[in-house]
Order: C-alpha cells, then structure tokens, then sequence
C-alpha cells in the first residue's frame, strides 16, 4: 500500500487541464481541418477532386469540401503539385448538423452550438453514453477509450461511456452502419429513454467515409436514428471528439 501511494506521489497529477488550461500540444505532422486555395489552380484542373476517395472536394462554382466525407488521407494534397490542399492544426471539427461540414474555399466552419437551457440542465453535469460499433474499423473507438484514461479524464465532465442503452442518455455511434448492424442499432436507440442524443464519430459514421454509397452498408447513423452532433475525422483526434463532446454540453465557448 505504501509502495502504491509512494508511486502515486512521484508521478503526480497527470490529468490535462483542458479546457481550463492549453490544449496538449500537437505533432507536427497532426492534420488538422483541410482547406483549399483554388487562386493558384491552373484553369480545368481538377486533380485534389478527382483524387479524393470519398468526393469529398468538388470543384464547380466554388470550391467546396465536405469535412463529413474527408478521411484526412492527403491523397489531395499528394495529387495537386501548386499545394492548392493544406491542413490546419485547427483540431476544431464538430457541428450540429450535417450541412455545416460541407465548407466552402472561403467560408468559416460553424462549430457545433450548445443544447438548449432545458437539455443543458438534464445532460451538463452527467452525460451517460452508449457506444455503438456499427460496422467500424475499431480506429474511431479507440480514440473514444482514450478519453478514458486518466490523462483525458472525461469523468470530471460527467460524461461517462456506460455498457446498457437502459442507463444511457444518448448513443455515440461509430461505423458506417452495415446492412447487418441497423438492427441492433435501431434496437439500442429505442432501448435509451427519451430525451436521448446520438453523436456521430467519425467519416464512417457521418457519411460512410470509404464505404460511402455501398449497398452493404447504410452511410452512415443519420440514415437510421436523428444525429444531433457530428464529429469529423478518420479517426478523429480525441482532443477532437472532447472539444465535440464540451461544445455540445456549453462547457466551450468560442
Ligand atoms: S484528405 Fe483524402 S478524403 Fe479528404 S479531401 Fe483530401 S483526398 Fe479527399
């Protein structure tokens, strides 16, 4: 006992203090949102587009990326030779709705808003999940358990992953949703007791990311339950879905 307590007090507080404090640092080769930059596009080029394995880029009147498609793969940036493509370290990617992770060259992301007073007051302090693997590589769901560990804490939120949908407030669903998962994901959502929410984790989850429009699969969770927050990435980073998670809770302002 002596011996756990001794360790204890030589490895100290290792919990971050984010929000409160800096975000941890990235690495340098972290991608973060991707932004275009057509002013140095040769006229009819339309190498990102064409190289994106989900189209997540279309090129017609205006530029435009779709962040709930994009799988952060860089095939558009190795593709373009006048680095048209970049990456941010911006790891600020979750919105409300759907619509708002297709961005334009020159349109800012609108990050996800906060619930309204009534479900603030039931889910700000105590948020109960159930994960739901539709159909995921198991990327996505690692990076869940490691808001976990006792680095992210996500405890101290209130937010806390529980293992029936009858002690959950809300599903967090990663995968495409596969033919053979709508079910039991049908099943687990009506099992949670209204109100409820449900986030969507990653490009599978969002729009079927690299399985976008096969019949085996049903691109993603909208298509089966309502989604209330959307959180991008392939997988996303978790300091990502924990910027998602706060932002939905009004625990972030900016
Ligand atoms: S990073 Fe990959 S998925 Fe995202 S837009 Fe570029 S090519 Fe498409």
């Amino acid at each position: 006992m002596i011996k756990a307590l001794l360790a204890r007090f030589q490895q100290k507080h290792r919990t971050m203090s984010f929000p409160d404090g800096p975000p941890p640092a990235l690495p340098e080769r972290f991608r973060g949102r991707p932004i275009l930059d057509t002013a140095k596009c040769p006229d009819g080029c339309r190498k990102c587009a064409d190289a994106c394995p989900t189209a997540a880029i279309t090129i017609a009147d205006k530029a435009q990326i779709d962040l709930g498609r994009c799988l952060f793969c860089t095939d558009c940036q190795d593709a373009c030779p006048h680095q048209v493509v970049t990456y941010l370290q911006d790891y600020r990617l979750a919105t409300r709705s759907r619509e708002a992770l297709v961005v334009a060259q020159d349109e800012e992301l609108v990050l996800a808003e906060a619930l309204d007073t009534k479900l603030r007051r039931l889910f700000g302090r105590s948020l109960k999940l159930r994960q739901v693997s539709a159909g995921g590589c198991n990327a996505c769901e690692a990076d869940v358990n490691v808001l976990g560990t006792v680095g992210w804490d996500i405890g101290r939120f209130g937010i806390q992953m529980v293992a029936s949908p009858r002690h959950a407030d809300g599903l967090l669903i990663t995968g495409c949703v596969t033919e053979n998962m709508k079910l039991a994901l049908e099943k687990t959502y009506a099992a949670v007791a209204a109100p409820k929410l449900v986030i969507a984790v990653g490009a599978c989850a969002i729009s079927g990311g690299p399985f976008l429009d096969l019949p085996a699969q049903h691109n993603g969770a909208a298509s089966v339950v309502p989604v209330d927050l959307y959180i991008p990435g392939c997988p996303p980073h978790p300091l990502t879905i924990l910027d998602g998670l706060l932002r939905l809770l009004g625990r972030l302002e900016e």
